[in-house]
């Protein structure tokens, strides 16, 4: 059972996919998950006759992507394969230039001059790193006839250098993906499981941003805990060349079942749950990775040094100091200062009437009456103020009154209306229906 579907992506849909990768706040979770790895490493078993997990999907019939309009500056170049034998490649070892290695091939230095003046892409051939490849072609005398210079990841750069003045152009190269499906049940921690799953970490963190607004994976993870999920890799030249994305997932937490769908409405590619709702909150549920809670939020607190009930209004987070704090959601800066107490804090007004208190920063990042958005720093973890050792201590406030960070009910972003949700919808189909016969075939095996 295992034709393999191939999913022809655009490179149009690869830009989209990349950009997406650079904005994710990919670092959110992962020194929380890292922790989780370490603490509780030691107690795996070893996986030795365990077989990975996946294989390639068969059988799930997807929306078609539309192909973008083939670039416009690129002429019809020569068929790459008729190339490919003739092309030298070239390693740029450290420290040289474009120019070092037209010398050492024998290549006119004047040549290059002309090619470096055609245009902004070879203009940038001026500064070219160690380990970028080059590949050139040579006319029979030994000149230089072709040269390919890859920028980025789908596409090249050419110039060909056939009559009087050298011709540059870029060619779009050819990138697939093709969709995978993989399950994983945790026994210890959640890194491990998606390695015996056949996931590279980077997935496995994927994974975890996507859930980790509504799981803890450093407090909520049991052991039984269980992940389906269809993801992506991406194939260049017919060759694996990186992990895409998760396309959809199912992460059934404590008996709790969540799924996530990743689709883009307007605002770039999100993940939605079935009903339309954001994976994503409009506050962080902690603003930092933390390496462990030293005190919770308790409102009757008996105080062990002033011998009497005085409130834990927040929560002590510890972490070395200098890790990074953030803005837990949108607002603004209503107070950016030190005292003898506090230390360096920082609050923030959102909106519905949340306040967000952070303390004992060993420095801050931002002053008052700024605006700051969800996850952007504000401050580092210290121990200014009364604080015995590094940590944050960080309130939420609605209306005025103190609340229990670790519980209270988030506000939700505005989820997908009208159109978008019927679009969303009949996107996502698909992908549940795979999720639910992976689960289910999973359970029955099981029981078997
Ligand atoms: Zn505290």
């Amino acid at each position: 059972m295992s034709v393999e579907r191939t999913l022809t992506a655009t490179t149009h849909h690869l830009r989209r996919l990349h950009s997406h990768i650079t904005r994710q706040r990919a670092a959110l979770f992962a020194v929380t998950l890292v922790v989780v790895g370490l603490a509780l490493g030691g107690l795996e078993k070893p996986a030795a006759a365990v077989q990975p997990a996946y294989h390639t999907v068969t059988d799930l019939m997807l929306p078609a992507r539309v192909p973008s309009a083939p670039g416009a500056d690129a002429p019809q170049p020569v068929s790459q394969e008729a190339l490919s034998e003739r092309l030298e490649r070239v390693e740029v070892r450290p420290g040289q230039s474009l120019d070092a290695i037209f010398r050492e091939q024998g290549f006119s230095v004047g040549l290059l001059q002309q090619i470096l003046a055609l245009n902004d892409e070879t203009r940038a051939l001026k500064r070219i790193r160690p380990g970028e490849q080059f590949a050139f072609q040579r006319h029979p005398d030994g000149s230089l006839s072709r040269m390919r210079y890859a920028l980025g990841e789908d596409r090249y750069l050419w110039v060909d250098n056939f009559g009087d003045t050298p011709v540059a152009y870029t060619e779009a190269r050819e990138l697939s993906s093709q969709m995978f499906e993989t399950e994983g049940t945790i026994q210890s921690s959640l890194f491990l499981a998606g390695k015996r799953s056949g996931l590279s970490d980077a997935m496995v963190m994927k994974l975890a941003n996507i859930f980790g607004w509504d799981i803890d994976f450093v407090l909520d993870i049991r052991s039984g805990d269980r992940f389906y999920l269809l993801y992506e890799k991406i194939y260049r030249d017919g060759e694996y060349l990186r992990d895409g994305e998760i396309l959809a997932a199912t992460f059934v937490n404590q008996g709790e079942r969540y799924q996530a769908v990743r689709y883009e409405a307007d605002n770039g590619p999100q993940y939605y749950a079935p009903d339309g709702r954001h994976m994503r909150k409009a506050f962080l549920r902690a603003p930092l990775n933390f390496s462990y809670i030293s005190s919770n939020f308790n409102p009757k607190r008996f105080h062990p040094i002033l011998r009497r009930v005085k409130a834990h209004n927040g929560i002590d987070y510890r972490a070395p100091k200098g890790t990074p704090v953030y803005a837990a959601g949108d607002g603004h800066v209503t107070r950016s200062t030190y005292d003898k107490y506090n230390g360096h804090h920082v609050f923030i007004q959102h909106a519905n009437s949340i306040v967000t208190k952070y303390l004992h920063f060993s420095r801050r990042a931002v002053n008052r009456g700024e605006r700051v958005r969800q996850g952007q720093v504000i401050g580092y973890v210290g121990a200014t103020g009364l604080a015995e050792a590094p940590h944050l201590h960080y309130e939420f406030l609605v209306n005025g009154q103190h609340r229990n960070p670790r519980t209270v009910p988030l506000p939700e972003v505005r989820p997908l209306e009208g159109q978008y949700l019927v679009e969303f919808q009949h996107h996502a189909a698909p992908y549940l229906n795979q999720l639910g016969r992976l689960e289910a075939a999973s359970l029955y095996a099981a029981r078997e």
